[in-house]
Formats: C-alpha cells, sequence, structure tokens
C-alpha cells in the first residue's frame, strides 16, 4: 500500500539517500566477508554494500519484485554495522527502506504479516498460547512437535507458573521482568526458571506485568513501523507502575528494547519515557554474572560425567552490545560441564527475526553451518539466550541428526541450582 501523501514517498526516499549517503559507503567490501548472507548465497547483491548501492540509485516506493526481495534477503544481524570502516548502520536503513515496502518483501509474506498479526495482539497470542500449550501438554516425551516448538523433552518446572495475563505487578518489587511472548506464552520453563533465579539474586519475586505485550521486533523487521511504535508505547507504560530495573531473559528481546527511543525518536511525548524505559534494562546473562554470589550450583552427578556444553552467541548481544564474556563466566561456574567453542568460532544461526519464513532455502543453509560447527565440538548441550535461536536450533540440530539438548540459559542455571 503506498502512503496517501503524495509528498510522502519522495521525502522517504531523500530520508534514505541521506541514511545511505552513497558517498559515505567506501565499498570497501569489509561487509562481505562477514555477511551470513552473502557467504550462503555468494552474491554481492546480497551484502550490505550491495543493497546501500540498490536502496541510493531505486526508490523502494517504486520497488519491483526482485528489488524487493534483494532487501528480504537480510536476517539484520548487525555484522556488517560491526565492521564498516564508515560506521554506516546498514540494517536500520534497510528495516527504513523495508517500511516503505509496506510488508511485502520477500517470499511467504502472507506468512510473515500472520506472525505479526498474531505477535501484536496480546489477547489473540494469549488464547493461542493457550491453545498450543495444552495440545503440547499432552504430547509425548520423544514428539517431534515438542522439538518444533523448542520446548525440549520438558523438565516439570512450568507445571505452576503464572505469568502474562493476570500475573503479579508488585509496585515494589526491586525487580521487573519482561518476558516477552516465548517465555511468556509458549515456554513457560524459561519463565519460570528466570523468576527463580531473580528471587535467589533479590530475595524477592520479580514483578510481572500483565499489560507487557511483544517487544515489537518481527513487526520491526518486517518493516512494519506502525505496529512497532505502538506496542513500544504499550510496554513503556506497561512497567510505569514499578520503576526499578526490568530484567529480560530473552537476548532479542532486549536489543529491540533498548531500541525504543530511537523508534519513538519523532514523538517528544514519548521520547523521555522511552530513554528512562531503556535505562532500566538489565541484559540476563549480564545481570546474573553480577549476581554470581547468590547462586550456589550443585556439585556434578555421582558418574562424575562432564558434559560438553556450547554457549550459541545471539547475534544481536555479539554484534550491537558486544556481550560475549558474561555468559561463558556464567559456564564456567557450573560444575559438571566443560564449556567448548568451534572451530570457526561464532556463527548465525539463521533465524534472523522473520527471514526464517521469507527465506526458508537461505536460513537452512546457513544454519547447516553453525551446526556442523557444533557437532565437531561433541557438545551433548546447547545453549543460549535468545528464544529465536533457541528455537531455530531447536528444529535445526534434529534435522542435521544431531541429538544435542537445547536449552535456555535460564533453564540451565536453574536446573543445577542447590
Ligand atoms: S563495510 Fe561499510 S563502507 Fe565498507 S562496503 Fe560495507 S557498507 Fe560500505
Ligand atoms: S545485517 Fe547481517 S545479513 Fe544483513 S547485510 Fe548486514 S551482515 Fe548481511
Amino acid at each position: 500500500m503506498q502512503p496517501s501523501n503524495p509528498l510522502k514517498p519522495k521525502l522517504f526516499f531523500y530520508t534514505l539517500m541521506s541514511m545511505t549517503n552513497e558517498n559515505k559507503c567506501a565499498k570497501c567490501g569489509a561487509c562481505s566477508v562477514v555477511c551470513p548472507v552473502y557467504q550462503a548465497s555468494g552474491r554481492e547483491s546480497m551484502t550490505a554494500r550491495g543493497k546501500l548501492h540498490l536502496i541510493s540509485r531505486l526508490d523502494p516506493g517504486r520497488a519491483s519484485r526482485l528489488y524487493a526481495e534483494i532487501l528480504s534477503k537480510c536476517l539484520l544481524c548487525g555484522a556488517c554495522s560491526a565492521v564498516c570502516s564508515r560506521q554506516l548502520d546498514p540494517p536500520a536503513i534497510f528495516a527504513a527502506a523495508r517500511h516503505h515496502l509496506n510488508r511485502k518483501a520477500g517470499e511467504h509474506r502472507f506468512l510473515r504479516s500472520l506472525t505479526c498479526e498474531i505477535l501484536g495482539n496480546e489477547k489473540m497470542l494469549q488464547k493461542i498460547a493457550g491453545i498450543n500449550r495444552r495440545a503440547l501438554d499432552a504430547l509425548p516425551e520423544a514428539s517431534g512437535l515438542r522439538l518444533r516448538f523448542g520446548l525440549g523433552p520438558g523438565t516439570g518446572l512450568a507445571a505452576s507458573i503464572e505469568v502474562g495475563a493476570g500475573a503479579q505487578a508488585a509496585t515494589d518489587s526491586p525487580l521487573n521482568y519482561f518476558t516477552g511472548c516465548y517465555a511468556g506464552h509458549l515456554n513457560l520453563d524459561i519463565a519460570k526458571a528466570t523468576k527463580l533465579l531473580a528471587q535467589k539474586a533479590t530475595a524477592s519475586a520479580p514483578a510481572i506485568s500483565a499489560a507487557q505485550c511483544c517487544c515489537g521486533l518481527p513487526a520491526h523487521s518486517a518493516g512494519d513501523l506502525t505496529t512497532a511504535r505502538a506496542l513500544a508505547k504499550k510496554n513503556i507504560a506497561a512497567f510505569a507502575f514499578n520503576p526499578n530495573p526490568i530484567l529480560t531473559s530473552c537476548a532479542s528481546c532486549y536489543s529491540h528494547l533498548l531500541s525504543y527511543p530511537h523508534l519513538l525518536a519523532d514523538d517528544p511525548r514519548w521520547q523521555k519515557k522511552a530513554q528512562d524505559f531503556t535505562g532500566r534494562l538489565l541484559e540476563f546473562s549480564s545481570f546474573f554474572q553480577q549476581k554470581k554470589d547468590s547462586l550456589f550450583f550443585r556439585p556434578p552427578g555421582s558418574d562424575g560425567a562432564d558434559n560438553k556444553i556450547y554457549y550459541h552467541d545471539p547475534c544481536h548481544l555479539r554484534f550491537q552490545h558486544k556481550i560475549t564474556e558474561p555468559p561463558r563466566q556464567l559456564l564456567r561456574r557450573l560444575p559438571g560441564f566443560i564449556p567448548v567453542e568451534p572451530e570457526h568460532g561464532a556463527t548465525c544461526c539463521g533465524q534472523g527475526g522473520l527471514f526464517h519464513l521469507a527465506q526458508p532455502e537461505l536460513s537452512a543453509t546457513i544454519s547447516d553451518k553453525l551446526i556442523t560447527g557444533i557437532q565437531h565440538t561433541n557438545a551433548s548441550v546447547v545453549t543460549t539466550t535468545c528464544t529465536g535461536c533457541l528455537l531455530q536450533l531447536s528444529r535445526e540440530a534434529p534435522r542435521n541428526n544431531y541429538p544435542v539438548a537445547v536449552k535456555h540459559l535460564a533453564v540451565l542455571l536453574a536446573e543445577n541450582l542447590t
């Protein structure tokens, strides 16, 4: 759908032009070396350099299907921004360009639009999650559907947790908990484990606002900035009842929540609120690494077996926030586990928000590289803090015939507490 104001497309194009400012791109190619999509496709047009060149020459508002397709082939992982010699932020430019395309970029756009609609509507999400949970609870432990939804073998931790609607919203709790959609609605083990760890760390139950909703990352990735902004405002208002820090167990949510001031930059009424909100955010592994002295882990089992364990770096944490050490420091404190690293270091899992829906073949190629690397370490457990990565790894490891246990770091830590 084109904007109704005839001036708008042109203005938008000039804004994009100033963001890309082709003269600023040195065409050095540093972004090609690190781009997972380029590595998987071998096509220059898929690099940040290629896409920036395209955007600087052609208004996305007049995009052909091929143009839209090229724009959709980006994970918004930030690897290019981290190495860009001119300090450009290509993912921000691509997200803005996708907004102009109005969700028409790429294949499987109906599925992507539907996903955004569901995640953007808390009531619909609760209903669907309720139906799913009841159905999934009845599944046998070894069911492939458990793996499909990233539920793992089931730890029994979720039996009694109450998060999301009707949850506790204490105004005096020292800590708030932003669950995110996955922990709050589908995999309650993560929320229950995070709650337990937070209780140990602060000697008090965290406050969980029932009014919180999707962070808005899927909508933002799909270019639906209107929904992304509306969700941002809802979340800021949802956590206004308690002024204390806000912990989140999802790396991608954390990263997107931090972008609220930028997302609401044109709205003076929300700018200060957005800044205050982001100033209260706590990243999961950094928070618990600081509170490590309040967490006591039990010694290894009587068989004394050491499990090789791999921590997967979510791209958002690795590139945007350079948070790679705290989760590894936490793992080193776990008796009975030996942390391992793949020979070629950390790589992307290929999930990329809704990228795996839009580009399933490319997504699978990117994840195959990661899974093969982990497989060579003989790790029996993989852990991470991003729910998108968790879902991708839970789905892709069995597809590669790799029977590895995939667990959120919160569940892993909680399972091993004394
Ligand atoms: S790294 Fe930056 S300056 Fe170099 S080609 Fe890529 S976008 Fe252009
Ligand atoms: S954000 Fe990631 S996938 Fe997209 S162009 Fe940059 S490096 Fe490639």
